[in-house]
């Protein structure tokens, strides 16, 4: 491939711009390197775009315009744009989207943004005050280093406009620069903690695939507690020590605060951090200077993947079996299994580490493709906790109520001993439903099929599905009728309130992630309860993720059932691993925790499975299902999703393509539907589903295209593809 174009050759350009090709240009004055990011006109705009390689040619050459500058960033490298072509070719998303998720960096084509910085100047202030002595005497601690106003002011605690006063003077020099500035660099060596045999062994296993410096991949098992971050940091380190980047995916980013601390302790330093939750200046930093080399390790979301690492070594995929990896941003892809494939093109090491990994990575350990390294018990004197359910047939609870009477006690129990409790429920919100009862109406979104969820705490109804919302009507929208409007079913604030008054003189705090107006007031509230301040946590799955509260002792999962109910096909799967999940989060300290199930079937084989905690034998049978049906991981899965206004038009759609499979026939793959999707209308739209089946190792990409290329989308119509789906919504 070449690498320079000599100024005026012939190249193309790859724009973010909605146009599936590459645009032919003549290089600028001076050349450009492949991978150069450039600004080039397009009719009367000008616009961002990447040199993918040599022009394709055949437009007529007086007609090539020439690229107007080369913007002042690292160029992408070779391996970053194979990545992106064989990302979107899996995908089957067009190149000029997969361009805008590896920039989405603000003021990309901006020049180095700047920032005044203050240090110790030379001339004599014309009055000495107290505030002014102070200044300069930070000033003088800092050596030659230069701050910027607030951190100099703060320094001194004085006013920034005692600062500008000595600048006035010359006693104080201020100076322009460069806004974005290296990472401090992490020390591999820095703080390592003494591990036990099981951790060091994998440790070295780690280690090994990060020294061979060629593609693979482990699946880091652990029970929750074992020390698999403590592990994995360790490949971290080795990484760090061969001079490679390394990168660490999150589910729930907000939730960091906790892991930022734990990689300054081993390392010496903070990490650069990546979501959507950082600010612009932060997110431009990052992307700057991990495409200079200048930051060493990222912790981040999973649009992370799409950073420009200029040598990368390491992706470590943390909770790999979360379903947060794979969602929409315009782009439908599975971070996880994109990370092996960024990693296989540059012969990086990945690391996927669970407590209960999905089904597709356990299928692919077994087949030989990952390595499985194990750890089997907690680190020091924490265990396993001890799992029951509670047989709510007997409990005999009155319809508005839902914490069992065994499961009181054993909370009052934890509150009298001064211990933590966790009561969990998978539904945020006060009520599920509405109902009127006069006219037994339920409280509908206006825009979805989907009912409003009563959020008491925002005193409105929220549409999960849209998110619009209104204030809760005094009365029923539908007869009229007044006072008669009932919440049906319980939330996280009405379990709370439940909470409230069997347990008077208890602490509760509730944990959701709509609670909090920002990402910072929900990590500090994380934090207060993790050091005590609640007695009684009511949380969603968010508390399932990662966090240490080494006071708890008690989980009660408030209904086991919940996810079992549906048709989804990982269904047992999931309720299998957020249950492991939640039930870990007790008894993580010294004292043992206890996991309480309350179910309405517990024979059901997954709650079966839950508690007898045979893992293998729950794998197993799940696979045997799945192979037998030809499912995934065993077959292949496309959701087609068809949208409009107009229903009639939408299934017209879908009927056509159904009937049309010619394409898709010839591969021995199987359309199923058009149907109406579990959810039918969502924001006006109605949505018609349509699912493809294949053989694993079916060319299903280009049957697809094919398939999907036969019709054109008129009007309003719009379809969506998703490779891989992982639910069925
Ligand atoms: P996991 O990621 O498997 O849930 P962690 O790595 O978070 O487990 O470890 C659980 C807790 O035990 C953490 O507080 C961690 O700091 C501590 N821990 C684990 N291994 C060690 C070790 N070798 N030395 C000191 N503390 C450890
Ligand atoms: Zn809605």
């Amino acid at each position: 491939m070449q690498s320079f174009f000599e100024e005026n050759a012939l190249i193309s350009v790859q724009t973010t711009q909605p146009l599936d090709r590459l645009l032919d240009y003549r290089a600028p004055e001076g050349g450009c390197h492949a991978g150069a990011f450039v600004e080039v006109p397009l009719g009367p705009r000008k616009v961002i775009g990447v040199v993918w390689g040599t022009g394709q040619g055949g437009f007529d050459p007086s007609k090539i315009r020439q690229v107007i500058r080369v913007l002042d960033v690292s160029p992408m490298r070779a391996e970053m744009r194979l990545f992106l072509e064989r990302c979107g070719a899996y995908t089957l998303t067009p190149m000029n989207a997969m361009l805008r998720l590896a920039t989405r960096a603000p003021g990309l084509g901006d020049p180095p943004s700047m920032q005044k910085i203050y240090r110790l100047g030379e001339g004599e202030p014309s009055r000495m005050t107290e505030a002014r002595t102070r200044v300069l005497d930070v000033c003088r601690e800092m050596g030659g280093l230069s701050l910027t106003l607030k951190e100099l002011a703060e320094a001194a605690g004085v006013t920034p406009s005692v600062v500008k006063g000595l600048v006035k003077s010359g006693a104080v020099w201020e100076e322009n620069s460069p806004r974005d500035t290296a990472y401090p660099p992490l020390d591999p060596d820095y703080g390592a903690k003494d591990l036990t045999e099981d951790q060091e062994t994998a440790a070295a296993q780690l280690r090994a695939g990060q020294a061979s410096q060629q593609y693979n991949t482990v699946l880091l098992k652990g029970v929750t507690g074992s020390g698999k971050t403590e592990v994995y940091l360790e490949a971290v380190a080795e990484c760090l020590r061969q001079g490679r980047q390394a990168l660490v995916l999150l589910p729930e980013i907000a939730l960091t605060a906790e892991f930022l601390t734990r990689v300054e302790a081993r390392f010496g330093a903070k990490p650069a951090e990546w979501h959507s939750g950082a600010t612009m200046t932060e997110r431009r930093r990052v992307w700057r200077m991990v495409g200079q080399g200048q930051a060493q390790m990222v912790i981040g979301a999973r649009s992370a993947l799409f950073l420009p690492f200029q040598n990368l070594g390491l992706i470590v995929v943390d909770e790999e079996h979360d379903t947060s990896y794979k969602q929409d941003d315009g782009v439908s892809y599975n971070a996880r299994d994109m990370a092996v494939l960024r990693a296989s093109i540059l012969g990086a090491q990945v690391v996927l580490a669970s407590a209960t990994p999905s089904l597709e990575s356990w299928a692919n350990a077994e087949a030989g493709k990952y390595r499985r390294v194990i750890l089997e018990s907690r680190y020091g004197p924490a265990v396993l906790p001890d799992m029951m359910t509670i047989d709510m047939r007997s409990e005999d609870l009155p319809s508005t109520r839902w914490i069992s009477a065994t499961l009181r006690a054993a909370v009052n129990r934890r509150v009298v001993a001064g211990e933590q409790s966790l009561l969990f429920l998978n539904r945020r919100g006060y009520a599920p439903v509405t109902l009127c009862r006069a006219c037994g109406q339920q409280i509908a979104c206006d825009h979805c099929d989907a009912r409003m969820v009563e959020h008491r705490f925002l005193k409105r109804l929220v549409c999960h599905q849209c998110g619009e919302s209104k204030p809760v009507p005094d009365s029923c929208p539908s007869c009229g009728a007044e006072d008669k409007l009932a919440p049906v079913g319980p939330g996280v604030e009405r379990l709370a309130e439940e909470a409230q008054a069997q347990f008077p003189d208890a602490k509760i705090a509730v944990l959701s992630s709509d609670l909090y107006g920002t990402a910072r007031e929900l990590k500090e509230q994380i934090e207060a309860i993790a050091a005590g301040a609640a007695d009684i946590i009511i949380g969603t799955q968010l508390v399932a993720k990662g966090h240490n509260f080494p006071l708890l002792t008690l989980v009660g999962v408030i209904d086991a059932d919940l996810g079992l109910q549906g048709s989804d096909l990982r269904a047992a799967e999931r309720t299998f691993q957020l249950m492991r999940q939640v039930a870990g989060r007790a008894g993580r300290a010294e004292k043992p925790g206890t996991a309480m199930l309350q179910t309405f079937q517990p024979e059901h084989p997954v709650i079966r499975s839950i508690l007898g905690g045979d893992e293998v034998a729950f794998w197993q049978a799940e696979m045997d299902e799945r192979r037998a049906a030809g499912m995934p991981p065993f077959g292949r899965l496309a959701g087609i999703v068809l949208s409009g206004e107009d229903l009639g038009k939408v299934f017209d759609l879908g009927n056509h393509l159904a009937r049309n499979d010619a394409p898709l026939r010839r591969i021995g793959a199987q359309v199923f539907g058009p149907a109406p999707a579990p959810i039918a209308r969502v924001r006006g739209r109605h949505r018609v589903r349509l699912l493809i089946k294949a053989e694993k190792t079916a060319p299903l990409q280009a049957a697809l295209s094919e398939w999907a290329g036969q019709v054109t989308l008129k009007g309003d119509l719009r379809m969506s593809i998703d490779i891989d789906p992982q639910s069925f919504f």
